[in-house]
């Protein structure tokens, strides 16, 4: 076992370990900070979220400082605020032992002028968000010229973010002669671009498992209420802004609804499962193909032939029935060298699923917080001026361009932008300033169940539903129970006592399946009218399943024969081979 006294780090660093309670170095520290002690190098470092990157660079950066010297000597990029903020203030702690050490952290939306203030006191190490970054070297209020370490860190997250541009700029005002260490938990094509232009001949650092192609895929869960699926879906797109991805989700019927959904709000969105005909597939994944489509909603088996190489993102809206399943959705992403993330959205009940997948396919997931609202605020503001900036002027405008310029001549430069950005953001913001965060805390999601459970949700024996559908639907307990049975992903014998009355029905399953069913029912269309699941007051008589009166169903089955394959038959989310072989699902595989 390698410690932290084998490392090469001094005394008033480890003393300030000990602190900290690292009892031993991860990974990532233990391969870089040799490295970056022993020599003057680049280096670039791929690590997931939560391996320790911070200490990694920052022992050895702060080891390394003239503390008797008051230049800035280090600045440390990072794409936000949190980050600058929680940066600085894990190196304040590395540093508490060492005499004359200054860190300071500057990003927007804080005072600029106290951050100057902050920096004129002498900060050997800077640690800031590239946009402020950009701002202060433009005012003269930081002086990165003698700098001789540049830390890039969560390189991924700032190009994703559009920071390109500004990271470009920035490190154009350091010295040649610098080190740069380059933190990263993917490598996309524009990670590899900076390291190529940027740096010369960096090592190298690769944490985690490196075989065949698995870890170019980053597995990640997001936890939300059961409600909250959609509304987090939009917001992983919108935090994304250059997303072309696949959507999973489970049924015909599901996949169907969420590209309604999305289309209907906005995005670039299209569906493909098995219901479309062979012309209405192709001309989906033509679109596909030409990026006009960036949100391709499918089902498992239509999702098969897909033979896109640069999706950047799997979303399982839904997790599949089995595991296998994930290992193909996933693969859909990562491909040809590239990075990909697969994400998941998942309720709490689900987490164990993650558990199993995690022992499957022998990779960590991550656990992701729904962005909030004014962070996506912020990550498409950055997005959009870097559009604004990388547009290709059209020429043709130049005709309009005096007219144009009539209208517009009373604005100064600063109101033109803040007008032109407020185009495309004012209905982000609209729409994020009045939302509230989709995670479930343990607060929040106990607080959730507990207004669910009023209706009393038993944890055992058997439990009645009501819905409201009936015979004027043209079910009978047969059709019922197929809808029923299709619709949440069980298997026939797990919905019994199916009774339908002229305009509702009852049916009974076993405890185990009243959170699935209440969580697909809560806001659940056929033909724009809300299906509607709620307990039974009454439990129906008897309880287990054992007392079900089988016969008495069968019988009034065949009374009824006649309106099987009513209209109802196209709402029936039929499964996807059509086999309608579904002994395995659900059984035994988390
Ligand atoms: P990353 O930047 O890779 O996402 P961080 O540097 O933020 O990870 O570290 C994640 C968490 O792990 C922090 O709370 C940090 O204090 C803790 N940590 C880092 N290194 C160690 C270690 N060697 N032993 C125990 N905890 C550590
Ligand atoms: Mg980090």
């Amino acid at each position: 076992m390698t410690h932290f006294e084998n490392l090469g780090l001094e005394k008033s660093l480890l003393n300030a370990i000990t602190d900290l309670g690292f009892e031993k170095p991860s990974e990532v520290q233990e391969k870089a900070i040799p490295i970056l002690l022993e020599d003057d190098t680049d280096l670039v470092a791929l690590a997931q979220t939560g391996t320790g990157k911070t200490a990694a660079f920052g022992f050895p950066l702060i080891q390394k400082i003239h503390k008797e010297s008051r230049t800035t000597q280090g600045l440390i990029l990072s794409p936000t605020r949190e980050l600058c903020l929680q940066i600085t203030n894990e190196l304040k702690l590395y540093s508490k032992y060492e005499k004359g050490v200054n860190v300071v952290a500057i990003y927007g939306g804080a005072s600029i002028s106290e951050q100057a203030n902050q920096i004129k006191r002498g900060a050997q190490i800077v640690v800031a968000t590239p946009g402020r970054m950009k701002d202060m070297i433009g005012r003269g209020m930081v002086n990165i010229s003698k700098i001789d370490y540049c830390i890039l860190d969560e390189a991924d997250e700032m190009l994703n973010m559009g920071f390109y541009e500004d990271i470009k700029d920035i490190l154009s005002n350091t010295p040649e002669e610098k080190s740069t260490w380059l933190f990263s938990a993917t490598m996309p094509r524009e990670v590899a671009s900076i390291a190529k232009k940027f740096m010369h001949s960096p090592k190298e650092i690769t944490v985690g498992a490196k075989n065949a192609g698995a870890n170019t895929v980053q597995h990640q869960y997001y936890e939300v209420g059961g409600r909250d699926r959609y509304p987090a879906l939009k917001r992983l797109a919108d935090a994304n802004p250059d997303i072309f991805s696949v959507v999973f989700c489970r049924t015909k019927r599901d996949t169907q609804k969420v590209a309604e959904k999305l289309i209907e709000d906005g995005y670039n969105a299209g569906a493909l499962h098995g219901d479309l005909s062979q012309n209405q597939r192709d001309l989906v994944m033509s679109a596909f193909r030409k990026k006009q489509i960036q949100m391709l909603v499918a089902t498992d088996v239509a999702a098969r032939g897909i033979d896109v190489d640069n999706i950047t993102h799997v979303i399982n809206y839904q997790l599949p029935d089995e595991i296998e399943t994930y290992t193909h959705r996933s693969g859909r992403t990562g491909r040809a060298g590239k990075s990909g993330i697969s994400m998941v959205i998942v309720t709490r009940s689900e987490i164990r699923k993650i558990k199993a997948i995690e022992k499957k396919i022998k990779q960590d997931f991550i656990s992701k917080k729904i962005p909030t609202g004014i962070e996506i605020c912020e990550i498409q503001l950055y997005h959009l001026a870097s559009k604004i900036k990388n547009t290709e002027i059209n020429d043709e405008i130049d005709n309009y361009l005096p007219a144009i310029n009539d209208v517009l001549q009373e604005l100064d430069r600063e109101e033109l932008i803040k007008k032109i950005v407020s185009v495309e953001f004012t209905r982000f913001y609209n729409y994020y300033s009045k939302t509230k965060d989709l995670n479930t805390t343990e607060k929040s999601s106990r607080g959730e169940r507990n207004k669910k459970d009023s209706g009393d949700i038993p944890t055992n024996g058997s439990v009645r539903y009501f819905i409201n559908v009936g015979e004027r639907d043209d079910y009978d307990w047969m059709s019922l129970k197929d809808f029923l049975r299709d619709t949440l992903g069980l298997e026939k014998d797990d919905i019994y006592k199916v009774d339908v009355k002229e305009s509702f029905s009852f049916f009974n399953t076993d405890a185990k399946f009243s959170g699935l069913i209440l969580e697909t029912f809560s806001e659940f269309k056929v033909d724009g009218r809300f299906i509607n699941v709620e307990i039974s007051k009454n439990p129906g008589g008897g309880g287990g399943r054992r007392n079900r009166d089988r016969g008495r169903d069968r019988g009034r089955d065949r009374n009824r024969g006649g309106r099987q394959g009513g209209s109802r038959k196209s709402h029936r989310g039929k499964s996807d081979g059509g086999s309608g072989k579904k002994s395995n699902r659900r059984k035994g595989f988390y």
